[in-house]
């Protein structure tokens, strides 16, 4: 997905290190083009601006360009700033599941890949974690959808059900009934997969809103399809303004698209990356580390 980022940062890099001694002239024009590598790998202005603001402020100092290695340390120092601008290393990613029944919310536009994940997550606490998992979906203008749920459900073992359909209940009464199947069942951890529409309207973010607020859930995830660009990075701030969202999974970055909005939508929106879907498999699916996002940007 960074395929066309890394190639540009690794020849920025080469001219870096290609020679002994560094001046704040070499520098200085390094990250000029690192800055418009980002930009064309369309990663958000104001990220790019921070991020080449902070990297400057500790690149271009006598301690660098006197160094033994001045190309390497300008190259860490980009590192640095990239892990940072994902979120650090020690990003909040780990999913709060521990008080059953957990509830997971999941959330976001038709189509960006919310059910797969909803699929993919189950998949993973159960086997991993041995975690007992009720999928419910709440998409009642598309019983497709629902079905598509149920299906997931029932290539997922044993560990994890899929709440029975009952036709003409509203999206709250099913939260409910999923709710109060879960504490009978023992369920460890319930997902709750919203409604999508083409489009953010107020009654998906009002429906939305109320659903959090009878299912109190202790992660709310909002999928994002990565290869939407700079839409999915407005997608989570509009989703955010109006619901407690506790984390974000970007779908799609086995995609060949410019990947770095998906780069952005940490500091723009604040909230942690807590898994990138990596193809249409079940398994396909990548717990977010910061640091090994940035190095595979840098190649
Ligand atoms: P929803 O409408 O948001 O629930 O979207 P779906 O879960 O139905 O996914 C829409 C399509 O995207 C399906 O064909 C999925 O297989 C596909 N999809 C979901 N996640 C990924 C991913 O990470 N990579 C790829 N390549 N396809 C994905």
């Amino acid at each position: 997905m960074f395929d066309a980022l890394t190639d540009r940062l690794g020849g920025i890099f080469d001219g870096l290190t290609g020679r002994g001694a560094l001046s704040e002239k070499d520098v200085s024009a390094a990250l000029r083009e690192i800055r418009v590598a980002l930009l064309e790998a369309d990663v958000a202005l104001p990220v790019v601006k921070d991020f080449i603001g902070k990297v400057k402020e500790r690149a271009v100092g006598e301690e660098v360009i006197r160094s033994v290695k001045p190309g390497q340390q300008v190259i860490k120092i980009v590192h640095d700033g990239l892990v940072e601008m994902l979120g650090g290393e020690d990003a909040e990613t780990r999913l709060r599941v521990d008080n059953p029944p957990s509830v997971i919310m999941m959330a976001g536009l038709q189509g960006s890949g919310k059910t797969t994940t909803t699929a993919k997550i189950a998949k993973r606490l159960s086997e991993r974690d041995k975690k007992k998992v009720l999928l419910a979906s709440l998409d009642v203008r598309r019983p497709a959808a629902m079905e598509q749920l149920a299906v997931l459900a029932d290539q997922l073992g044993a560990n994890v059900t899929s709440l029975p359909i009952v036709q003409g209940q509203m999206p709250a009464e099913i939260a409910r009934r999923a709710l109060q199947a879960a504490k009978l069942g023992g369920h460890d951890v319930v997902f709750l997969d919203t409604a999508g529409r083409t489009s953010i309207d107020e009654q998906m973010m009002a429906e939305a809103a109320e659903i959090a607020k009878i299912a109190q859930p202790k992660e709310t995830l909002l999928v994002a399809d990565a290869l939407t660009g700079q839409d999915a990075v407005e997608t989570a701030r509009r989703f955010h303004e109006r619901l407690p969202l506790t984390g974000l999974v970007l779908t799609r970055m086995d995609g060949d698209g410019r990947g770095g909005a998906a780069l952005s939508m940490r500091a723009v929106t604040g909230l942690p990356i807590k898994f990138l879907g990596t193809g249409e498999k079940l398994d396909g699916l990548d717990a977010f580390d910061a640091k090994r996002v940035a190095g595979r940007i840098l190649g």
